[in-house]
């Protein structure tokens, strides 16, 4: 019975034995293995028949050969060792982390004979472990803050991120309402943050404004996240904090460049285009009043009376004129003294304070009705051939305004500005000149109109009077000549009046037909060898000046002409097209240039290979070209060089 008994605890035994998920195996005191289980051949890859009697130490790491003989010394004093955690090595030679029981084997008379060891893989405990370890670490170790809290936005955990960023310890937070971090006027973000963890949505980058334990604003950008219990509910919120202040600096600070820019470049454009020099200056101490942020900007130009010397204001930005009349300037009070003798710039965070300062009292020590300055920034204006031209000179009422990089803004925008003076000195010069020209040419054209007509009289009543031979033919000749002259004056006489807006057209509504009739037939008389073809086709009504069109048609003519002696025969074509009336006027002569098409409307240009041949002013096309501008048409040429040039003007047709 008791045998019975005995051997069917036994199967039992060998049964658990078998069946059991955890490593079993004993070994004897000669260290070799007497029993091993299926579990323990899964664990460590050796099978029963591999291992039994084989030495337990295959089992064990070299390293850890040392602590088995501890282990076993224990054993010897029948001492049992529970989930010991160690390595052990598989048969492939993987090292596994092991968590081992291991008990004495007794015989009957309760004497040691080895040792039975119950081994359990701890990989994924480990790791889970080392995840967690890993995790706290960056959670301690980030930049960011992170921060927990329940849903009642409540404070639960605060890394050392968090206190970095925020300026509160942990033990200041935890407990803490989340409104802590939080600016009055934007609390009520937290309950939509709230909202979203409630109905599980993360909250991604949100950028906002918190406030730190000493009330510095942060720009910050936010990730928050629900926290799961193992139940899958939500317990709370996880919440990292960027900090994205310097960021924010960067972005403010490149859209102030980008503004700044815009502004340079648009100063640098309007006073490039512009040569009126009271303009550039008002535009140039607007805009570095703007720039620098001053109260008010002066520009003062650097200018010696015969009196002494003395600086006038040009002009002023941001403050009243009168603020700066009878406010005279010394040439050398210590403070201006660098700007206008060119020396150099002249910042000053107190000028109230500068040991130049107030040195030519009454003068600068703040003459009564002058605006307070105290901080103040003083830039020259030089030409490029080194002339002092003026100063821009800025003031504020508080101390510290001007910094280095408004200095620099303002050296560009006065170095731009002194070029732009010098072209408007420049132009103005110019200007002058051409105006005496201009003047010079109307009174003389006037002046020699007067002679001409009575000597054109006198001649004309002498060619009908003297009987026909020599004399006759002489005052044909002098009658020819003058009406060439009379032609020159003629236009020198168009031209001051074109100069000076005077050059007045009488508009009615005619047939160019007639016109054209006309011309022609005058032509044929005075060009008897001349072939001169004439198209006209539809309907030629135009609202103009007969007597300046018939000028305008008559000088290409004599063109035509002029310039193609040799030729016999000249085309006048008028057609209609849309809206327009076209006339052309086409020779065969030796034709144009392309380089020297686009010139010969300007006035006075003649194109040199002709210049020695024929005579002229080069005033004929300036002319027509202001007349069928003004009648609201076109006029240009088309020529291939060789072949004739062809003038055509348009006009917009007359309809009623
Ligand atoms: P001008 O005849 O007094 O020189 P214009 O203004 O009428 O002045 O003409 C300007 C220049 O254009 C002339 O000097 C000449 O070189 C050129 N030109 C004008 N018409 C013709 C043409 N039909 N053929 C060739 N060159 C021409």
């Amino acid at each position: 019975m008791i045998r019975h008994q005995h051997s069917q605890e036994l199967s039992t035994l060998q049964s658990i034995f078998e069946g059991i998920d955890d490593a079993i195996f004993c070994h004897d005191l000669d260290m070799r293995i007497t029993h091993w289980n299926p579990a323990a051949e899964r664990l460590f890859g050796y099978g029963h028949e591999e291992i039994i009697n084989e030495s337990v130490y295959l089992l064990i790491p070299e390293e850890r050969q040392q602590e088995k003989m501890e282990i076993m010394r224990d054993i010897m004093e029948g001492k049992r060792i529970g989930h010991f955690k160690t390595i052990r090595r598989t048969r492939e030679g993987v090292e596994i982390p092991v968590s081992i029981t291991i008990s004495p084997i007794r015989d009957q008379e309760g004497q040691v004979i080895g040792s039975s060891q119950v081994a359990r893989s701890i990989i994924e405990e480990n790791t889970a472990e080392e995840k967690q370890a890993r995790l706290a670490a960056i959670v301690a170790s980030s930049d960011d803050a992170i921060v927990g809290k329940s849903l009642q936005g409540i404070i639960t955990s605060w890394n050392i991120g968090a206190e970095k960023m925020f300026g509160y310890t942990e033990q200041e937070a935890i407990g803490q309402h989340i409104s802590l971090l939080i600016p009055p006027e934007r609390l009520d973000e937290e309950d939509i943050i709230i909202g979203n963890i409630r109905a599980g949505k993360k909250v991604d980058h949100f950028q906002t404004i918190r406030r730190t334990k000493g009330g510095q604003q942060l720009h910050i950008s936010l990730t928050v996240s629900p926290i799961l219990n193992k139940a899958g509910e939500i317990i709370g919120a996880s919440k990292i904090a960027r900090n994205i202040t310097a960021q924010k600096e960067a972005e403010r600070s490149i859209a102030k460049s980008m503004e700044r820019m815009e502004i340079l470049n648009s100063i640098s454009k309007s006073i490039n285009e512009d040569l009126d020099l009271q303009h550039i200056l008002q535009k140039v101490t607007d805009a570095t009043t703007r720039l620098t942020g001053a109260d008010f900007g002066a520009f003062f130009y650097n200018q010696v009376d015969q009196a002494g010397e003395s600086y006038w204001l040009y002009t002023i930005s941001g403050a009243p004129r009168a603020a700066f009349e009878n406010f005279p300037m010394p040439r050398n009070t210590a403070v201006f003294h660098p700007t206008f003798s060119g020396e150099g710039v002249v910042r000053v965070d107190d000028v109230t304070k500068d040991p130049r300062y107030g040195k030519n009292s009454p003068y600068f020590g703040m003459p009564e009705g002058h605006l307070p300055v105290v901080s103040y920034l003083a830039v020259p204006v030089i030409t490029h051939s080194g002339v002092v031209i003026g100063g821009l000179f800025f003031g504020h009422q508080q101390a510290g305004i001007f910094k280095e990089e408004h200095e620099d803004l303002v050296v560009t925008v006065a170095s731009q500005a002194a070029v732009a003076i010098d072209n408007s000195r420049l132009f103005e010069e110019v200007k002058d000149l051409s105006n005496k020209k201009d003047e010079f040419i109307a009174l003389a054209s006037h002046e020699l109109k007067t002679p001409l007509t009575s000597m054109s009289g006198f001649l004309q009543i002498l060619e009908r009077t003297v009987p026909d031979g020599i004399a006759k033919s002489f005052a044909e000749k002098a009658l020819k000549q003058l009406a060439k002259l009379n032609d020159l004056v003629n236009d020198l006489f168009d031209i001051s009046k074109i100069q000076a807006g005077k050059l007045q057209l009488n508009f009615e509504p005619f047939d160019l037909s007639d016109l054209l009739d006309e011309i022609a037939d005058t032509f044929g008389q005075t060009h008897a060898h001349y072939n001169l073809k004439m198209a006209a086709d539809g309907e030629l009504w135009v609202s103009g000046d007969k007597m300046r069109l018939e000028q305008v048609l008559t000088n290409l003519l004599g063109n035509a002409v002029k310039y193609a002696p040799d030729a016999r025969e000249v085309s006048m074509i008028a057609i209609r097209t849309g809206n327009e009336v076209r006339i052309s006027v086409k020779d065969q002569g030796p034709g144009i240039l392309p380089e020297n098409q686009q010139h010969i409307f300007s006035q006075f240009y003649r194109v040199k290979e002709q210049e020695r041949k024929t005579s002229g002013l080069g005033l004929g096309l300036y002319i027509s070209k202001d007349i069928i501008d003004r009648h609201g048409g076109r006029i240009w040429v088309e020529s291939t060089p060789g072949h004739g040039a062809t003038f055509t003007f348009s006009l917009p047709a007359f309809t009623n």
